[in-house]
């Protein structure tokens, strides 16, 4: 992967390898001085879509390493540290084709352990690359506190949890890299970006790293508001709720459970990849556990901590009413197709499938909505695609500027880094 982009500030070099002008694919490295620390080591979903699709798939990481869909491994050469913001794989890469002696630090090393380690580890395509090649040399990120390498990691909310920005304390300079970020939560159990600042007591940053996904958006995606009306009014009008949710996204999660806190409802979690987030509910806030279920049918391996488990088939679909069923898209066609085969009639009638879809251009789709959409429609749900973001909204940027203060703006992730840089000189007079 070239170079895409070199910027200096004082003795503080950053150079981007993947993420500028285009949504997906950061890699950024910083020299400072004898320092040198990656900042993600993301796959470019744009490049990629032009030479794969369908049974072209990649020979390996050496022909994508070639082709620049990942960023080449000598980004990583003599590197203190390589620091991943979020799991979702525009960000993570092929961390298995970093320098061997790389250290890579997870905003959370279990909870990546225990998704995309679990998940890739045994594949046989590519994606067998994603993990690290040794997990000796991974840590957490330190949270709120300045690590060796005087880096700071920011909790931040995302599509992926858990998200955190960095802060790096620079010799001469302060540097922030966002990742990816929406400014409010879905449901808040951390500080804010703001209260974070004032905790560390950072007044201000000389170089900004911002994401600007939704900047320029023609169609701008629904807010935590728009998310919140359609889930309570699904909940109080139709039998059946069904949510496909990503599963990285513990937040929708969360949510759900507020919206179901205020019904008869138990959630029902019918996809063993959503399995590892029963863990952080039971660690934070263990009283959802009680109105939680596992699907009968779903699992070969039992949950990460103990649970009672209900038949979709027997219960659930006989019964939609006393349950929210919460699945990531491939299980659940699974479970209906099965039936399908079976000859059993299940009829979903007054039953809404709300399908989040939060990021389609970050990562790899395993099911087309197009073919989900004909399977439910065919048992009689309503599928309804929901588009909550895991970005800030265009006209949040303003107030993002307003609290990071930065001298200097870098536009991540973004069709529009110019639009952004003309709209930061316009708000940095406003600070
Ligand atoms: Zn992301």
């Amino acid at each position: 992967m070239k170079l895409q982009k070199r910027f200096e500030h004082g003795n503080l070099t950053v150079e981007v390898y993947g993420g500028f002008g285009e949504v997906g694919g950061n890699c950024i490295v910083i020299r400072d001085g004898d320092r040198k620390l990656v900042f993600d080591y993301g796959i470019r979903y744009n490049v990629m879509r032009r030479y794969y699709g369908g049974r072209i798939e990649p020979l390996g990481p050496a022909e994508m390493i070639k082709l620049g869909v990942v960023p080449s491994p000598e980004v990583t050469e003599g590197t203190q540290a390589l620091y991943i913001s979020h799991l979702h794989l525009d960000h993570v890469g092929l961390l298995s084709t970093a320098y061997s002696s790389t250290p890579i630090v997870f905003p959370d090393r279990d909870i990546a352990r225990a998704t995309i380690g679990a998940w890739y580890e045994k594949s046989p395509r590519w994606l067998a690359y994603i993990p690290p090649r040794n997990w000796d040399l991974t840590s957490s990120a330190r949270v709120l506190s300045e690590d060796k390498d005087s880096v700071i990691a920011i909790p931040v909310s995302h599509s992926a949890y858990p998200a955190t920005a960095y802060i790096y304390m620079g010799r001469g300079a302060t540097l922030f890299y966002s990742g990816d970020f929406r400014l409010h939560a879905l449901v808040q159990f951390f500080p804010s970006l703001e209260e974070s600042l004032q905790k560390l007591g950072v007044n201000s940053i000389d170089v900004a790293i911002i994401e600007g996904t939704n900047i320029g958006n023609p169609a701008p995606p629904m807010a935590r508001s728009g998310f919140e009306e359609i889930m309570i009014s699904s909940v109080k009008t139709f039998d059946g709720v069904i949510v496909s949710v990503d599963p990285h996204d513990f937040e929708a999660m969360m949510f759900i459970y507020r919206v179901v806190e205020k019904s008869q409802r138990d959630v029902v979690i019918a996809s063993e990849r959503i399995y590892w987030m029963l863990r952080v509910i039971y660690e934070k806030m263990p009283k959802h556990i009680n109105k939680t279920l596992t699907a009968l049918e779903t699992s070969k391996q039992p949950p990460p901590i103990p649970l009672s488990s209900v038949s979709l088939v027997n219960e659930v679909f006989k019964d939609m009413k006393r349950y929210i069923v919460v699945a990531e898209p491939v299980h659940l066609l699974e479970h209906l197709r099965r039936l399908k085969v079976h000859g059993r009639e299940i009829d979903l009638t007054n039953t809404v499938a709300l399908l989040l879809d939060p990021e389609p251009r970050e990562t790899v789709r395993e099911v087309e909505n197009k073919v989900l959409i004909q399977w439910l429609e065919m048992f009689g749900a309503q599928p309804q695609r929901v588009r909550l973001s895991g970005h800030y909204q265009p006209q949040q940027l303003k107030q993002i500027i307003q609290i990071l203060k930065p001298k200097q703006l870098i536009p991540i992730h973004t069709e529009e880094p110019e639009l952004m840089l003309r709209l930061f000189e316009k708000y940095r007079r406003l600070t």
